[in-house]
């Protein structure tokens, strides 16, 4: 709106957005010019083309993983007018109030039982910043000066300065910010494949390579810090629950702890509802959830950690943990996370998630037989073509919302994640326009 209360037209918006707005990883000389949404409602966003004609197109990226229930959900706005009636924020210093406690309880109740406080962060990075610091606080009170972390090739853990330091250091950003990102500990990227066998000779060797880089740097390794079994910003690389547990056994081994960031694979979205713990002994010191902790409203993350960190941390020389943001335990947005999680809890989502997997496989396969494809797969509500290339990013976008539908591939990866409640036929519109893209742009 102008001053004056009269609506900006598409081309005025579109215009300053160009000329003023950063969107994420993008040059502000020469941005690609986003689409611009009016409305989104069930799993369908209201686009406006630059002449202003309204435009629906079903979304399959869930806006980044987050909106599993699709859009003006109804028990979510409840629960946010609800919430605004009575605070919208406070500060969480000296103060607390019933949708922290609530969420809290919903949260521990849905996680091991191992894990017994939780510190609500604003966002996955900080959440993640919050796990690497609560990993080395306790070794410091331990009397170890740990000051490293293990991990993997091909992880994404943000964009904040840690989780940057633990990110995969060729994707990621460790050549830009060489000499300022502590130099952290990369076994390789484990082999491919959720099911793969211990014995199969690519797990072997990754397994013999990984435990000799852990033994060689034991003493340093403050925590061990993955993704579980589904790598996502990283490559969308799938790994087997067996290698998670190698890793396991090494920190236990060594002192360590291990963090598992399921901050894109919590919450079903790989089908149980975490993708690490849960799994026999493949539980975590220390949990981080974010993305669809709000199904997609606002900003929020979690970090949940046993009682043994806990009273570490606390015991140390610091006698707290040294941490608290501002927005910290915000009321409205622990109010739609409580909200999130009740219709989570609900509903079969487990059984939708599977519903969704059988349906992005079998709609997905035809890619495999096209040229510019490597690979194609799927995991829960992940569905994943890998192409030869990297992707023409405009185009394929371009060619997904002629098609119907909203796709944002990257790297050389066009995917989706469609929001939990995607009807079969709404599935099938997205895995015919993912597969269409890919063929008329890249062959
Ligand atoms: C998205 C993501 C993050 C970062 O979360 P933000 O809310 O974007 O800061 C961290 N780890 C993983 C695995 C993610 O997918």
């Amino acid at each position: 709106m102008t001053p004056s209360g009269e609506q900006d037209s598409t081309s005025e918006l579109l215009a300053f957005d160009r000329a003023h707005l950063w969107h994420p990883y993008s040059s502000a000389v020469t941005p690609h010019d986003p689409y611009l949404v009016e409305s989104a409602r069930g799993i369908r966003l209201r686009l406006r083309d630059r002449g202003g004609a309204p435009r629906e197109v079903v979304d399959g990226m869930s806006s980044w993983w987050c909106a599993i229930h699709g859009y003006a959900v109804p028990e979510l706005d409840a629960a946010v007018y609800r919430q605004l009636d009575s605070m919208a924020h406070v500060m969480f210093g000296g103060l607390t109030h019933e949708p922290a406690v609530g969420l809290a309880r919903r949260l521990l109740a849905l996680t091991p039982v191992a894990l017994e406080h939780v510190f609500l962060a604003d966002s996955g990075s900080v959440s993640v910043e919050v796990a690497m610091k609560m990993a080395l606080q306790w070794q410091i009170a331990a009397g170890r000066r740990r000051t490293r972390f293990f991990t993997i090739r091909g992880g994404y853990h943000g964009d904040t300065f840690s989780p940057m330091s633990v990110t995969d250091p060729v994707g990621g950003m460790h050549s830009l910010f060489r000499g300022l990102l502590p130099e952290h500990l990369f076994a390789r990227r484990p082999p491919g494949g959720v099911d793969r066998a211990p014995d199969d000779d690519a797990m072997v060797a990754w397994e013999r390579e990984t435990r000799a880089l852990f033994a060689a740097h034991a003493d340093e390794v403050a925590a061990v810090i993955v993704e579980p079994v589904l790598q996502g910003a990283g490559g969308m690389h799938v790994w087997s629950p067996y290698a998670l547990g190698v890793l396991h056994r090494l920190a236990a081994e060594h002192g360590a702890l291990v963090i598992h960031d399921e901050i894109a694979t919590g919450f079903h979205r790989t089908g149980p509802l975490w993708a690490g713990s849960g799994r026999g002994d493949l539980d975590p010191d220390i949990l981080c959830v974010g993305k669809a902790l709000t199904g997609g409203y606002l900003s929020l993350a979690a970090v949940l950690c046993s009682r043994e960190v806990a009273e570490g941390v606390s015991g140390g020389e610091a006698g707290a943990l040294m941490h608290g943001p501002t927005f910290m335990g915000n009321p409205l947005a622990c109010a739609v996370a409580s909200a999130n999680l009740d219709l989570l809890t609900s509903r079969e989502t487990a059984a939708e998630v599977g519903r969704i997997e059988g349906g992005l496989r079998a709609g997905l396969e035809r890619a495999a037989s096209l040229d510019s494809v490597v690979d194609v797969r799927a995991l829960g509500a992940v569905g994943v073509v890998e192409l030869r290339e990297p992707v023409r990013v405009t185009e394929v976008t371009a060619a997904a919302v002629e098609l119907g539908v909203w796709l944002r591939p990257f790297r050389n990866l066009v995917y989706t994640m469609p929001p939990f409640v995607t009807s079969d036929e709404d599935l099938a519109l997205v895995t015919r326009a993912l597969v269409g893209a890919v063929e008329a742009v890249h062959g």
